[in-house]
């Protein structure tokens, strides 16, 4: 969060106008002025001291707006009353799966399971359909407030690298809105499918900057080892991080996150390897959980939950997050699918991600919330690899402003605007209700509107 010395520190030249006027700031009492210079925050300073004493003078946008933007060109506004309204980082979202999104109704009848279903309609997948679904979710994502974005697309002999080539694609179309971080991800496992090493070795040439895994689908222990080896090995020959999915399902049986942390100390991979899902280690007993906490720990493997799922009708289940974190793990949490063979549902809204972790996991403590919309904002990115913490001078001005005064009522779920800013220009506006959020339901709404 801001220091004091923040608020005092890159004064805005005289004459200038913030682009978000009377906004708060998590932990800081006051509101505050946001001045944005060459798409990075330049001054945060307390409100109406800033450059433009007038501040009134900037066009504000039209609070009341309903619909999304996404202006490629940039929002015309130059400043926007917050009237009290929390702003905050923008969010990151470090797991999702563009290439299959929007693809549940492609699926043929009769799959026995998931990884079956999804398998029945990667083998349909073409650029281009790949590209405009992915293109749809990532604007999605976007219009929730999301700015970082990691991909998992699948490099297999199913779909080869059409899903690839189709999330660059889509990825060209949203660079206005997000940053997109490609990872190879061989869902069909690499002993399953042979065919698949080549292509990830050609997906790392063509656009992919990360490597993925999945080793539990490899047939025994040896097997689902040799898996995790033959990740790294592929990663060090490319010079490039691991993000690797491990142990999916709520079985004490799965047991690849720990031989991940270990072969990650052996690497000297250490702050280069995520691990997502990681449901076993929820089902350990608290002794062996224990263990392989402080392994984790140990080896800086960062972990992203993700709380929205299910595997064929069970709970795909949390993790330990409290655990983890307190352990000194990063732990961020990610949506995985959306409307694809695996998953029915879902948003892509970070606070969705935010709510089902903490109802998931049973975050009930002081400064539950805090971490929960962490875990989707300066948490998910410090896992990605890049900055931790809030809203700060010198960083990006990819911001996030609600009608609502603090984290607390946002994750609530009550109606309210939400407007995403990038690089300091508005790209979208989400309203859940404009007449109650706008006029009833928050404090901060309400003495604008008096
Ligand atoms: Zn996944």
């Amino acid at each position: 969060m801001p220091s004091e010395r923040d608020l005092s520190a890159s004064p805005p030249p005289p004459g200038s106008v913030p682009l978000i006027r009377g906004a708060r700031v998590h932990g800081r009492s006051g509101l505050v002025d946001v001045y944005v210079r060459d798409g990075k925050v330049s001054a945060l300073v307390p409100a109406g001291t800033g450059g433009a004493a007038d501040s009134g003078t900037g066009r504000s946008a039209d609070s009341g707006a309903g619909r999304a933007i996404d202006s490629g060109a940039g929002g015309a506004i130059d400043s926007l009353d917050a009237r009290g309204g929390l702003v905050s980082r923008a969010f990151t979202e470090p797991h999702y799966h563009p290439d299959k999104a929007y693809s549940r109704s492609l699926a043929p009848a009769g799959a026995r399971d998931g990884f079956e279903r999804a398998r029945l309609i990667k083998a349909g997948f073409t650029v281009e359909d790949v590209t405009e679904r992915a293109t749809r979710a990532l604007r999605l994502a976007a219009s929730g407030g999301v700015t970082r974005l990691r991909a998992n697309v699948d490099v297999d002999s199913v779909s080869g690298l059409r899903g690839l080539y189709g999330v660059l694609a889509a990825r060209e179309r949203v660079a206005h809105l997000m940053d997109v971080e490609i990872v190879a991800f061989p869902q069909e496992g690499l002993a399953r499918d042979p065919g698949t090493r080549d292509l990830l070795a050609e997906a790392l040439r063509s656009g992919a900057s990360l490597i993925g895994g999945w080793p539990n689908v490899e047939d025994g222990a040896e097997a689902q080892r040799a898996s995790v080896r033959e990740t790294f090995d592929l990663a060090e020959r490319f010079g490039v991080g691991v993000d690797i999915h491990a142990d999916c399902a709520i079985d004490p049986a799965e047991t690849m996150l720990e031989y991940i942390a270990e072969e990650t100390v052996r690497r000297g991979y250490q702050g280069r390897v995520v691990a997502s899902h990681c449901c076993g280690l929820e089902v350990y007993d608290d002794t062996d959980a224990a263990r392989v906490v402080a392994a984790v720990a140990e080896a800086d493997v960062r972990i992203v939950v993700v709380p929205l799922n299910l595997v064929d009708g069970g709970p795909r289940g949390l993790s330990r997050p409290l655990e983890l974190t307190a352990a000194g793990a990063l732990v961020a949490a990610g949506s995985d699918n959306m409307n694809d063979g695996w998953y029915a549902l879902g948003t892509l809204d970070p606070l969705d991600r935010a709510r089902m972790t903490f109802l998931g996991a049973g975050f009930e403590d002081e400064g539950a919330v805090d971490l929960a919309w962490e875990m989707v904002s300066g948490r998910a990115a410090a896992v990605l690899g890049g900055r931790d913490g809030d809203i700060e001078v010198g960083a990006d001005a990819d911001l996030v402003l609600f009608d609502a005064p603090d984290r607390g009522t946002v994750l609530a779920g009550l109606p309210g605007t939400r407007t995403t800013f990038r690089r300091g220009r508005l790209v979208g506006r989400r309203v859940t209700d404009a007449r109650l959020g706008n006029r009833t339901a928050h404090p901060a709404a309400r003495g604008a509107a008096g």
